[in-house]
Formats: C-alpha cells, sequence, structure tokens
C-alpha cells in the first residue's frame, strides 16, 4: 500500500473515524492552529478531511452536522466558513464553467512549451521533483508526492513561490497539485491558483513572505532572501459572464433504473432513499481525467478503493453492478446490456465526471439521463455571484435550512 493511502484509507469508516476524532477541536483550537504547517506527521491543527470530502464519501453536511451537535455555529465559525470556501468554489465554477475550459487550454500550451523550451522543462522538473534551492518548497512538493496532502498554508505559499519567484506558469502548478492532491478539485484548485496569481480577485495576489513561513512552520524553514519580494498580478482571459445554474433533474421511479456512480458523488443515499430501486449500477472512477498527464497512482487508487467502499456499503440497495470504463460509449453499452429505460446519477459538477455524463447524454439511443442535484448544492450555490466575502453573509441562512434539507435528501 502507498503512504499515501496508508495515511488516507478509502474508506467511509475511516473517514467518520477521523471526523469524530477532529470535532472536539473544531472550535477554538482550529482558529488558533489551522494556520500552523508543523510537518507530515504535524497536522492536528486541520481536520485532513479534504479527501473524503472530495469524493464525497464523506459530505459537507455529515461535516457541519457533526461540527453544528457540539459547538456553537460562532464557536466553530472559522472551520465552518472554510467547509464553505469548498462549497463557494463549486458554485463560482458551475456558473462559468468556461473557466475550467480557459485552465485547461493554458495548460496545454504549457505542456507544450515544455517540450521545446529545455531550460522551461528543467526548471518544471526540479520543482516538481523538490530539486530548488529553496528547502522549504522541497519538502511540500516531496510531502505532496508521498502523502497526497498538502496544508492550506503550504499550497498558499507553495503556489506563491512556484508563480513570483521561480516564475513559472501557474497552470503548471495547479496540474501539479491536480496530478498528486488526494482532494485534487477542479474548482478549489483552479480557483485558489489563480487567486494567489491575482487573475481570480483581479489585481489582489498572494506573496509568501519568509517571516510568515518561519512563524507558521515554528522556524522549521526561514527561506531568507530567497523569495521574491513583489507579487505583480498575472494577466488571465477575460472572466466569462455568470450564467444561471444549469437544471437539476429529479429522481422519478421507474421499475427499470439504472444508477450511475461516479468517484464526485460516492454517498448515493439520497438518491435510492428518494424511492430508486436500480436494477443495475455502473460504477466510473474519472481522476485520471483531471490531467492530460498520468496521474499519480494514489489518487486513482484512492478513487477506486473508495468506490469499492460505497459499492460494499450499499450493496444490497444497487442492483447489479459493473465497473465500467469513464467513457460515454462504454456507458451506452452496458445501458444496453442492462436493459435500462433511464439513468439516475448524482449531479457532477465541472470536471471529468461531467463530461463524461455529458457526451453520454448527447447520445442518440440511450435512455434519458437524470441528473440528480443536493439541495445542499442547488441552496448554496446560487449565491456564488460574487466574492467569497458576499457568500459568507449566507452561511447563517444556509445552516439554519441545513436540518431541513437534509430530510429532503
Ligand atoms: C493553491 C491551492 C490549491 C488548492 N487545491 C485544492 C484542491 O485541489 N482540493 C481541495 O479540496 N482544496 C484545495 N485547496 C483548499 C485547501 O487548501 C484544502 O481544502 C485544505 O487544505 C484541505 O485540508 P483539510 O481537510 O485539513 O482542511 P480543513 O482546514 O480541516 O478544512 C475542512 C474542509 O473545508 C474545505 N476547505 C478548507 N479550506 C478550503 C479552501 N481554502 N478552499 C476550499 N475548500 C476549503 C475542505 O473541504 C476541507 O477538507 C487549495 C488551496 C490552495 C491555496
Amino acid at each position: 500500500m502507498t503512504e499515501a493511502l496508508a495515511r488516507f484509507p478509502p474508506t467511509r469508516t475511516a473517514a467518520l473515524e477521523r471526523l469524530n476524532r477532529f470535532v472536539p477541536h473544531a472550535g477554538r483550537d482550529y482558529a488558533t492552529r489551522r494556520n500552523y504547517d508543523l510537518g507530515r506527521d504535524g497536522h492536528d491543527g486541520v481536520s485532513t478531511l479534504s479527501p473524503y470530502i472530495r469524493a464525497r464519501l464523506l459530505t459537507e453536511a455529515d461535516v457541519l452536522e457533526a461540527t453544528l451537535a457540539r459547538h456553537s455555529a460562532s464557536a466553530a465559525e472559522k472551520f465552518i466558513q472554510e467547509v464553505y470556501w469548498r462549497t463557494y468554489w463549486k458554485g463560482w465554477l458551475e456558473m462559468r464553467p468556461a473557466v475550467w475550459g480557459q485552465y485547461k487550454t493554458a495548460l496545454k500550451g504549457a505542456l507544450d512549451n515544455i517540450q521545446t523550451q529545455s531550460g522551461l522543462r528543467d526548471r518544471w522538473e526540479q520543482a516538481c521533483k523538490g530539486e530548488t534551492d529553496i528547502e522549504c518548497f522541497n519538502a511540500w512538493a516531496r510531502e505532496l508526492v508521498d502523502t497526497g496532502y498538502m496544508h492550506n498554508h503550504a499550497r498558499m505559499w507553495f503556489a506563491s513561490i512556484w508563480i513570483f519567484t521561480l516564475r513559472l506558469p501557474w497552470e503548471l502548478g495547479a496540474e501539479f497539485f491536480l496530478r498528486h492532491l488526494l482532494d485534487g478539485d477542479p474548482a478549489s484548485n483552479t480557483l485558489s491558483w489563480r487567486w494567489v496569481a491575482g487573475i481570480q480577485t483581479p489585481g489582489k495576489t498572494y506573496l509568501a513572505r519568509t517571516s510568515n513561513i518561519s512563524k507558521y512552520t515554528e522556524g522549521r524553514f526561514a527561506p531568507k532572501w530567497q523569495l521574491a519580494g513583489e507579487a505583480p498580478a498575472l494577466s488571465g482571459p477575460s472572466k466569462p459572464a455568470t450564467m444561471p445554474l444549469p437544471d437539476a433533474d429529479l429522481p422519478i421511479p421507474s421499475a427499470r433504473t439504472g444508477l450511475i456512480l461516479h468517484d464526485d458523488d460516492l454517498s448515493p443515499g439520497f438518491i435510492l432513499d428518494a424511492g430508486i430501486a436500480p436494477l443495475a449500477t455502473a460504477v466510473i472512477t474519472t481522476r485520471s481525467g483531471v490531467s492530460p498527464l498520468s496521474v499519480a497512482p494514489h489518487v486513482a487508487a484512492f478513487a477506486d478503493a473508495a468506490a469499492q467502499d460505497t459499492v460494499d456499503r450499499f450493496d444490497a440497495r444497487l442492483g447489479a453492478v459493473s465497473v465500467v470504463a469513464p467513457t460515454s460509449d462504454a456507458l451506452a453499452a452496458w445501458a444496453s446490456a442492462a436493459g435500462v429505460d433511464q439513468l439516475i446519477t448524482p449531479y457532477a459538477p465541472v470536471g471529468p465526471a461531467a463530461d463524461v455524463l455529458a457526451r453520454f447524454g448527447n447520445l442518440d439511443d440511450t435512455p434519458p439521463l437524470r441528473r440528480i442535484r443536493r439541495p445542499y448544492d442547488s441552496a448554496a450555490w446560487p449565491h456564488a455571484t460574487h466574492g467569497f466575502f458576499r457568500f459568507k453573509d449566507k452561511i447563517p441562512k444556509l445552516l439554519g435550512e441545513l436540518r431541513g434539507l437534509r430530510a429532503a435528501e
């Protein structure tokens, strides 16, 4: 087993154990300690739940409810806000899907440049292997490659150094993260890199400073005179207009329903509890689609094992289960063999699973595909219209609705 999977066992049981261990610390402890990165064995100030939330082995609502059962919303305000950062980024990208396309196009150009510019290729390889002159940067790169995780503050420092000190294209850094992070996510990752680069919030960049790194690593690192002293904002393509949130469907029971389970949402209880009893279930994992390069073995292995855990947990309710290649043709062949007359799937937000499902949905002669969105997402995403600070004002209302939304799931 890889170090990453030993650290993050890909089961809901492991996720719940981690959540239960963390919840007592979600209040004041989190607020005071969350910014400290004390090394790969010292991430006690944060939850390290992100790989589980990414695959929705654990949902945001699971995490928020467990937190509120122990703390008041004001005592756990900081932690609750961080969970909603993820929700905000998902909603923001859902209403501006072209930003993911812009990133992929620019990434392709940057990868082409690596092929033709040996100097750029060498600097990129040194950065990815953790072989630069900057000790902290190297340690974070190696931690990411080995464990599939990096602390939030280290992600900010790392991205800043990548862009402003090493002067590498930000898209290559975002790709390096997606290829190795167990929580690698099209929304949180792309938009956070854009934020550091000064593209997401125009003109506002993030500069990694020696004193800040030294303080929050408790002196483990102090990269004196090595870091860029300024962070001039990069320019990016113009921001696409905001689209309305795409429609979602209702789960309508039918005797011959097929379920498509994917690694953006491995908690299908909200669909099955709506009276859906699938005749057959196709399981697809799509994490290899987050990058044109090969993702780290632990990323694909985590998704595959997490999906298997879901199949084991829901076994009796899924009908005949098949693991299917993540292509529209493979799904069409499965649907035809299964003899289903409608397909239901948890709504997949912008990313590779949504792409596969969209291609499948556009094929002729396939049964209709219903995408069921969680009430949690439908309630929160439409508020991601501007910056997080406007979205944040809605958090008390969203928390107030949480229990009602759960009942609807
Ligand atoms: C350059 C950069 C790239 C990033 N890439 C990703 C990514 O690919 N996938 C990803 O899930 N997060 C990403 N983040 C956000 C954040 O760093 C991680 O979510 C967090 O470090 C996960 O660790 P944790 O579970 O211990 O977080 P905790 O601090 O314990 O937070 C609890 C949960 O809240 C959510 N969360 C916390 N902080 C953020 C944040 N700033 N933005 C969005 N959600 C947040 C996560 O789901 C997390 O599991 C990125 C941040 C930066 C600066």
